[in-house]
């Protein structure tokens, strides 16, 4: 899956409020920032095989390290932890640690069944939304919308870097998403190359439009601030 990891990010703001999206959309794209690395390491491989399926030419021929499982819940648990460390918010910590392993299971959905449970052994699984372009645009669509939905409903613009910032990645990648339907990659080092700087791209962007917008004031504390002076607050369902 592709925007449907950053539907998950931009969802989950609501669980994570303060923690910047940056983070929360690396979070979920974890495995797929480490996938191109490992590629060009030859660790990895992947071949170009035009029509392999009708969403990507791309023949995932073994990806344990980054795409199996387990390891999807160990570099989760890294991720977290890490987070932790560095900035001492416990809560993102916790949403980042669940984040990583959200793309295995977005993955599974959408892959042929080319996805380890574990390195080296066992089956590999996939349902293949992607053999269908109208159904995988359909539900990709679906969760990108939801996906924003709620980070609009969380956030507002700060100012103008805010709104114009975000919309314009929205656009950015929705266009590097139907242009790559168009496209067969000539090699797995430039699908790798292009990887790696979609996302140095991608993150200080969301950073920095993140970074230009506010945390929208809860229904409850905002319903609380217009009862009348001494009613009993609400009760948070
Ligand atoms: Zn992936």
């Amino acid at each position: 899956m592709f925007i449907g990891h950053f539907a998950v990010g931009f969802a989950s703001k609501r669980l994570a409020p303060r923690t910047s999206l940056a983070a929360l959309v690396a979070a979920a794209a974890f495995v797929d920032i480490l996938w191109p690395i490992f590629v060009l390491l030859g660790i990895e491989v992947v071949r170009i095989d035009p029509g392999n399926t009708a969403m990507t030419p791309m023949d995932f021929v073994s990806y344990p390290w980054t795409h199996s499982l387990l390891m999807a819940l160990a570099w989760g648990a890294a991720f977290g932890l890490a987070w932790r460390a560095a900035t001492g918010d416990g809560r993102g910590a916790w949403v980042l640690a669940a984040l990583v392993p959200s793309h295995w299971v977005l993955d599974f959905a959408s892959h042929r069944p080319d996805l380890p449970l574990v390195p080296g052994a066992g089956p590999r699984l996939g349902l293949g939304l992607w053999n269908s372009i109208p159904a995988t645009l359909a539900v990709e669509g679906a969760l990108f919308v939801a996906g924003l939905a709620v980070y609009l409903a969380t956030t507002r613009a700060a100012n103008r870097k805010g709104t114009i910032g975000l919309w314009a990645f929205v656009a950015f990648l929705l266009a590097g998403y139907l242009g790559n339907l168009a496209q067969v990659p000539p090699s797995a080092t430039a699908v790798a190359v292009a990887g790696l700087l979609a996302s140095a791209i991608s993150l200080p962007w969301i950073w920095w439009f993140d970074r230009n917008r506010e945390l929208r004031p809860s229904p409850a504390a905002s319903t609380a601030s217009a009862a009348a002076p001494g009613a009993p607050p609400p009760r948070r369902g």
